[in-house]
């Protein structure tokens, strides 16, 4: 089979309070084939987007791994930039969890729970509320059916995240995987490495864990082998991450994810 080239760069690589100079909300920009789309846009994605000098207009699509605002809540200005001031919906790539259509989750529909409150809206002349289908063509990722976006293949998978709450990985051309939020489990990671993947892109705290942590503590990961931590960069850590921290973690064979930073596969 033929490999697909592609790359990832973040907008950003912090976490949910991240605050810009220092860094913005953990989401990606993907570029295979001439098409661009994002892993997830939370708050501050529109203004990272901006700071690095990409336009609104070049995103065709979003894919979202859970309902979080750092990784949802700039959707509403993506949407309504495209459809009004572009004129166009974009593509949305949403785990079957997100839709109340297809999932058993109460309170984690993108539309009813996220979005709805502020976008749906009526245009003038029309009586009609807007939609979500009217937004976005929505493309639904279930973790049995691995799909092409935009000819790349994608598969999601379960990620302990928030009890009760669904949250997702993706899975890039079979090689590369991209946690997103989660708690830390060596099993997930192991299975992940011995079904072929190349590189784990894998969120990190670097304060200490707290019981019932719903993030992935620095300290957990040190358990890990070299050989494991070597195909692992670590992203989603606090602005007060230190020089220092991101020296013990390379000193164990981590990479660090660094905003803006262009990861070609
Ligand atoms: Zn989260
Ligand atoms: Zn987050």
């Amino acid at each position: 089979m033929t490999e697909m080239h592609f790359s990832i760069q973040f907008v950003g690589t912090g976490n949910a309070w991240s605050k810009p100079p220092i860094n913005y909300n953990t989401n990606a920009v993907v570029s295979f084939l001439g098409h661009t789309w994002l892993i997830d846009c939370g708050l501050l994605c529109p203004l990272g987007l901006c700071d690095m000098g990409l336009s609104q207009s070049l995103i065709e699509g979003v894919f979202i791994s859970h309902l979080h605002g750092d990784h949802v809540s700039g959707l509403e200005e993506l949407l309504y930039t495209n459809f009004f001031a572009f004129q166009r919906r974009i593509d949305l790539w949403l785990p079957e969890g997100l839709l109340r259509s297809h999932s058993d989750y109460e309170g984690s529909d993108i539309w009813d729970n996220c979005l709805r409150a502020s976008m749906e809206t009526s245009i003038h002349g029309h009586k009609e509320f807007l939609t979500l289908d009217d937004y976005a063509n929505i493309h639904i990722l279930s973790p049995e059916n691995p799909i092409p976006v935009y000819g790349l293949q994608c598969e999601i998978f379960h990620v302990e995240h928030v009890p009760m709450r669904p949250s997702y990985g993706l899975i890039l051309d079979n090689r590369i995987a991209y946690t997103s939020d989660c708690s830390f489990s060596r099993k997930r990671i192991e299975k992940l490495l011995n079904r072929g993947i190349e590189t784990i892109f894998h969120e990190v705290t670097f304060t200490p864990a707290m019981p019932h942590n719903i993030h992935t503590s620095f300290e957990e990961l040190t358990s890990l082998p070299r050989e494991v931590a070597e195909r692992m960069i670590l992203m989603h850590y606090g602005d007060m991450a230190s020089l220092e921290d991101f020296k013990k973690a390379e000193d164990l064979g981590f990479r660090i994810a660094k905003r803006a930073m262009v990861y070609e596969f």
